[in-house]
């Protein structure tokens, strides 16, 4: 595996975000298109993508990746690919109101989109490994996960261990300097296209269950890991179940202390709740300027009970923007915290709020394609969107999260607190 030692031009570590802005731009009219700067002035034109998941063939999914990966070396030639990572690891070392004006500007251009694995890589992984590693395995990951070089899937869930991910039963037994894998992990995403994988394995099963867990970051392709994609109703296959059959780990490629696993999930898992620093790619699924766009063609944005819909979708984007700006500012310092939960919830509420808004515009539109631009392509929104209601930790699970640590709440009883081995399975 290799890691990038090209360093991005040098910038001045005191430039204000106006003059940031002013040089960013440049460099992004001389790479891209932009965008029309309204959804109406493009109805009609090029690609209406709403989806939240992709579904896609394998080939078509490896050329889209491809694509968004060359964008993202693009970037880190300048490096805007890490604004806020410092120097020393490929990144600017500048602030998070730096970063945000960059993700401003790029969306007004034609970027090549988003995908899960990329943001994975650089938005979950990669600062898990910033927390976690030691300065050799910093130097070894994050450059090559941030600049698009190499991907990284999350390899947790198994299918006896989802929301009780700390139940997980994958074993990893010490053999010397190297530690051998047997088990099954499922829903892991992106899989199939990752060169590494941040795997969270059972090293002690005599101690209770958060506690004989350790993480790992391994590479895909070692001997013994097999991996099938799963077949989704939307057509893609963008998950995986991930077998190891003795597969032998160094080391070195530990993460954290033996019996850290647990800290490592939830950070990771911390930052995958945390949605306050989207891509300037764009989100996935639906926005509320597409769902406006939509009524204004349909005709039906004066009808009163549409306009009462359309401006709740509006209040809901609103204060979950705003609710996520808040809990960037308490983590600023630190890693994302249970506040990170409400961000969450807010977001999978509002894409499920946009299905239900969307439903009454198009009725049978959604459901037989009648070939009108923008309209039956909003199933993808539909039908991916309870995924995220699962993922990352369920609705129900953040809410626990919540009441229990934000508000203060008692705790869920608990019939787990003895050894993993002696819990009933
Ligand atoms: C789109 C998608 C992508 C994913 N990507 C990945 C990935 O890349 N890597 C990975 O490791 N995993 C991934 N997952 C798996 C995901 O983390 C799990 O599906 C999730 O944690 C739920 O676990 P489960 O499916 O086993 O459901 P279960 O844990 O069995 O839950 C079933 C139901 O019970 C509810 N429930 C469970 N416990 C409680 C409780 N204590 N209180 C109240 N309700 C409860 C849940 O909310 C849910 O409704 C992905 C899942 C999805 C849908």
């Amino acid at each position: 595996m290799t890691t990038i030692d090209s360093q991005p031009a040098s910038i001045d570590p005191n430039i204000s975000v106006e003059d940031f802005v002013a040089a960013a731009e440049a460099f992004l009219e001389s790479k891209l298109q932009r965008r029309p700067p309204t959804i109406e002035q493009e109805w009609g034109e090029g690609e209406f993508d709403v989806s939240v998941f992709h579904a896609m063939t394998y080939e078509v999914e490896r050329a889209h990746l491809d694509k968004l990966m060359e964008w993202v070396r693009a970037k880190a030639e300048r490096g805007y690919h890490a604004i806020t990572w410092p120097t020393e690891l490929g990144g600017l070392g500048l602030s998070r109101a730096h970063s945000r004006a960059f993700g401003r500007l790029e969306r007004q251009f034609q970027t090549p989109g988003v995908h899960e694995t990329v943001a994975v890589t650089r938005t979950l992984i990669a600062p898990t490994v910033d927390v976690f590693g030691s300065d050799v395995q910093k130097q070894r990951w994050i450059p090559q996960f941030i600049s698009g070089e190499s991907l990284c899937c999350q390899l947790f869930s198994e299918p006896g261990a989802g929301s009780d991910l700390a139940g997980l039963a994958c074993r990893a037994e010490r053999d010397g300097d190297e530690w051998v894998v047997n088990g099954q992990k499922v829903w892991s995403s992106g899989a199939q296209f990752s060169q590494w994988g941040e795997l969270i394995a059972r090293t002690d099963p005599s101690v209770v269950k958060h506690k004989g867990m350790t993480a790992f970051v391994i590479p895909m392709d070692l001997p013994g890991i097999e991996i099938r994609p799963i077949a989704q109703m939307s057509g893609g296959s963008s998950f995986c179940e991930v077998f190891f059959s003795d597969v032998r780990i160094p080391d070195d490629m530990r993460l954290g202390d033996e019996g850290d696993g647990w800290k490592v999930a939830l950070t990771t898992l911390g930052f995958e709740r945390d949605h306050s620093e989207g891509e300037g790619g764009g989100a996935s699924g639906g926005s509320w300027s597409k769902v406006l766009a939509t009524a204004n063609a349909m005709g039906v944005a004066d009808d009163p009970v549409i306009r009462d819909q359309l401006a709740q979708t509006f209040i809901r984007s609103r204060v979950e923007s705003l609710v996520n700006r808040r809990a960037a500012d308490l983590a600023r310092s630190g890693t994302p915290g249970p506040e990170s939960s409400l961000g969450k919830i807010l977001w999978t509420e509002g894409m499920r709020h946009m299905s239900d808004v969307v439903s009454t515009i198009l009725g049978p539109r959604l459901i037989a394609d009648t070939g009108e631009w923008g309209t039956y392509a909003w199933g993808d929104h539909l039908l991916g969107a309870p995924g995220y209601r699962i993922a990352g930790g369920s609705d129900e699970v953040q809410r626990n999260i919540i009441g229990e640590r934000v508000l203060g709440l008692p705790r869920e009883p608990k019939a787990d607190t003895g050894p993993w081995t002696d819990i009933p399975r």
